[in-house]
């Protein structure tokens, strides 16, 4: 609604609104303030009640946003200021293919917005599947990104995860039943984020409202949940653009004959160099030609949870 939630540096609640329009840069959205911005505020005190006035929102350092459904020029901000995404992988169950952690990193990268890939239920995995999952973490830590092995299960790298998230905002994203709720429910036992009920109501055709919230984790963490929202991400960019999206890629463009080379079909391209040496995996270069497929010359995320 109208009305917004905002937390004192001192941890005091005041319920917020905001009076005539903001105009925010760059941006159209049909949400003026997001979970996760800072704001100024006057209290505004009548005999009953002390409500705030919102009269500034400080300038984002990163955002995600999804399109509105009725308004196509417009975007709806998820959330913003996010320090951590992180994507719960999981190997077989359900199967998280490269192609999405991929499409996953991709938006990060475009967002501005650190990710880090918790592979969840190690627990489980044996033989080919353990292989599986040890290869990936070599592939995706070997150009940087942070890899954490875990479990909800049994705990396994639930207290790095926590050092990991300390002092920050994260969220958290990942197919349906790669264990998000009990991962959560592990780090902190008896937040119960909405995201499952919400799901749940909804496929009894009840009406609900939905809105963003950030907790605060009893070890000095900070959480988005955003019930109702599968997922994130829709980002426009050039496709000459993209590989610059692909850090191992980015490292190695000047290198290539074409300073605007696609890595494709180009003569003298450093990034297929490195492929055939084995420096960059084959499967970061078929996701890659994946996103380059079609005629037009944007790229759109379009990633979902589900
Ligand atoms: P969500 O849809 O991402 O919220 O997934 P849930 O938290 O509902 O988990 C889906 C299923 O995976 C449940 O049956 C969980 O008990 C199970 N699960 C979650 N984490 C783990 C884990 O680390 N190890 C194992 N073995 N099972 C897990
Ligand atoms: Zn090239």
């Amino acid at each position: 609604g109208s009305w917004y939630a905002v937390k004192t540096a001192e941890g005091t609640l005041y319920e917020c609104r905001i009076k005539g329009k903001f105009r925010i840069k760059d941006i159209k959205s049909t949400n003026p303030v997001a979970v996760g911005d800072v704001v100024d505020f006057d209290l505004e005190e009548t005999t009953d009640a002390v409500t705030g006035i919102i009269t500034h929102i400080h300038d984002r350092k990163n955002y995600i946003i999804r399109k509105s459904v009725n308004l196509s020029k417009q975007v709806h901000i998820i959330a913003s200021n996010i320090d951590k995404l992180f994507l719960l992988v999981t190997i077989n169950n359900p199967p998280t293919t490269t192609s999405f952690i991929d499409r996953f990193l991709v938006t990060a990268e475009a967002y501005g917005v650190e990710a880090v890939l918790l592979f969840n239920k190690v627990d489980t995995l044996q033989g080919d599947m353990l292989d599986e999952q040890l290869y990936l973490q070599y592939v995706y830590s070997n150009i940087g990104y942070k890899c954490m092995r875990v479990s909800a299960v049994n705990g396994k790298g639930i207290e790095e995860l926590r050092e990991e998230m300390k002092g920050c905002v994260s969220m958290f994203s990942g197919h349906s039943g790669v264990g998000k709720s009990t991962l959560i429910n592990t780090l902190q036992p008896g937040l119960e984020l909405k995201t499952k009920q919400i799901s749940e109501q909804h496929s009894q055709g009840q009406h609900t409202t939905t809105f963003a919230e950030m907790f605060d984790l009893d070890f000095g963490a900070k959480i988005i949940d955003t019930p109702g929202i599968r997922g994130f991400g829709v980002v426009d960019m050039g496709k000459a653009e993209l590989g610059d999206y692909f850090p191992e890629f980015f490292a190695l463009k000047d290198q290539c004959k074409f300073n605007n080379c696609l890595h494709k079909e180009e003569p003298h391209c450093a990034v297929k160099d490195a492929l055939e040496n084995d420096q960059i995996a084959w499967s970061r270069y078929r996701s890659y030609l994946q996103m380059l497929e079609g005629d037009d010359d944007t790229y759109r995320t379009d990633l979902y949870g589900d």
